[in-house]
């Protein structure tokens, strides 16, 4: 089993990840129905005006990287080592995750990146776990 520190660091919020008929990953973050403000991951209370009043919004899959670092040390079972940066979404959402695929020196501030489940690291067992993560936009494809 999955320790509940490791699950807690990566976020696996199970349903607020999504995939479209595509396959498409597709975050699930949460609407505030007073002040419009949108949140991930999704919340019980509106971190603007503290309204319960959210509905679930699925999130644009592509955003901007906003900063990042390489991480060479942590908990046992992730795979070392990897980036971990925020990552801004159009719906003003920013969201930490890892950034997979990707070589740390070719990363730019406000680069594209979009969502793709990876494989981060694995169990206490040594089975393979899964979360979303971010990839640069290969440009030219479509
Ligand atoms: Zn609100």
């Amino acid at each position: 089993m999955m320790s509940e520190e490791l699950q807690e660091a990566l976020n696996l919020a199970g349903d607020a990840v999504t995939r479209d008929a595509d396959g498409t990953v597709r975050l699930v973050g949460s609407e505030c129905g007073d002040c419009g403000k949108k949140a991930y991951p999704p919340s019980d209370v509106c971190p603007e005006c503290m309204s319960e009043n959210l509905s679930p919004i699925k999130l644009s899959t592509q955003g901007k990287l906003y900063s990042w670092s390489v991480v060479h040390a942590a908990p046992k079972g992730w795979t070392l080592p990897f980036i971990a940066a925020y990552v801004d979404l159009p719906e003003d959402v920013r969201v930490f995750a890892h950034i997979v695929d990707a070589d740390p020196d070719s990363l730019e501030i406000d680069m594209e990146v979009e969502t793709r489940m990876a494989t981060l690291g694995s169990d206490e067992s040594g089975a393979p776990f899964e979360s979303f993560a971010f990839t640069p936009v290969q440009k030219g494809d479509s």
